[in-house]
């Protein structure tokens, strides 16, 4: 095995066989420092470091942030349940981030727009077909990662996800819908670009995403040893993309600030990885915008 850089190594296909005897492919990479976390606990410690060490914080969840009305000094922040007053805010609204941007004053010409991506989990019968983390060679036309089989830090193996329109941004389900954010979304010409632009793809993965067999085929290009009966439903996820007007979706990282508030408009993967050091830009954008220091 060559070395390509520390840690990451090249792999023969007879090599790929040897470790992996389910995964088909004509070459690898493997990365013995790739891994995953359970991400639930990682924000249950950063919630708790936080309050350990500024005592006077405290998070609130349930509540939805409703209005907020800027003063010359302060902020009255309404939410469902409670009016809080702040000099300075900080948005990261994920699928809600461009209205939140726009009921704040800020110029977006891109939307939000919400892909649903299902997953299917291996049964515990064909677990054993899945020892580690593995994608697929990235596609550059689109920005979904393909299909890709994670074994979590519990021991499934979650194995997706597809990419969908969906007709509610936080619509977890095959058949959530909300008026608002279908018409939203449809009245919007970067959508019909997007969806114009890439008809093949959306149509194709909107028959897999009502078609068990469909996904298995996709599935089945790496590990063709999957049958029917090696995985069942699993659990799905909303990507908010920020959306172009003529289609195109903004792939990077956006933050902006506005006055007194600054706005995280576009946190696509990995952006959950990469959590603290966007947390340490948006520091440095407040201090110098806010004159903290
Ligand atoms: C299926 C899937 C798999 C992914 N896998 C990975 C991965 O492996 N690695 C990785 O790094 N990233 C991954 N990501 C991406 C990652 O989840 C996002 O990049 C990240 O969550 C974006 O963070 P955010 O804070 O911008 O938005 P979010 O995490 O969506 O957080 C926004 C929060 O704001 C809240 N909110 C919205 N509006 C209001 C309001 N009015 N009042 C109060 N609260 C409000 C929402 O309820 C939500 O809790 C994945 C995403 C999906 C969908």
């Amino acid at each position: 095995m060559a070395n390509d850089t520390e840690g990451i190594e090249k792999i023969s296909p007879s090599q790929v066989k040897d470790i992996e005897p389910f995964v088909e492919c004509i070459g690898g990479l493997w990365v013995p420092c790739t891994g995953i976390i359970d991400y639930r606990s990682t924000t249950e410690k950063f919630a708790e470091l936080l309050v350990a060490k500024q005592p006077e914080s405290s998070i609130v969840l349930a509540e939805e942030v409703k209005d907020y009305i800027h003063g010359t000094e302060i902020t009255e922040v309404i939410t469902s349940k409670n009016n809080y007053f702040t000099k300075y805010m900080i948005f990261c609204g994920g699928l809600q981030a461009d209205r939140l941007a726009k009921k704040d004053g800020v110029k977006l010409k891109e939307k939000v727009v919400g892909f649903r991506g299902d997953y299917y989990e291996l049964t515990d019968e064909a677990k054993h077909k899945v020892k580690n983390l593995i994608y697929p060679v990235p596609n550059p036309d689109f920005p979904f990662l393909g299909v890709h089989f994670t074994r979590m830090t519990n021991g499934d193996i979650e194995c997706g996800p597809n990419a969908v329109f969906t007709f509610k941004r936080e619509g977890y389900k095959k058949t959530d819908f909300s008026f608002r954010d279908t018409a939203d979304a449809l009245s919007y010409k970067g959508t019909w670009n997007l969806l114009l632009n890439n008809t093949g793809f959306a149509y194709n993965e909107y028959r897999r995403a009502f078609s068990k067999r469909l996904f298995l085929q996709t599935l089945r290009h790496i590990i063709p040893s999957l049958t029917m009966d090696d995985i069942k439903p699993g659990r799905a996820g909303v990507r908010a993309m920020l959306l172009g007007q003529n289609g195109d979706t903004r792939d990077d990282f956006r933050i902006e600030y506005q006055g007194k508030s600054i706005h995280v408009l576009n946190a696509p993967s990995p952006a959950a990885t990469a959590c603290l050091a966007i947390g340490d830009a948006i520091c440095e954008m407040a201090e110098q915008h806010f004159n903290l220091n």
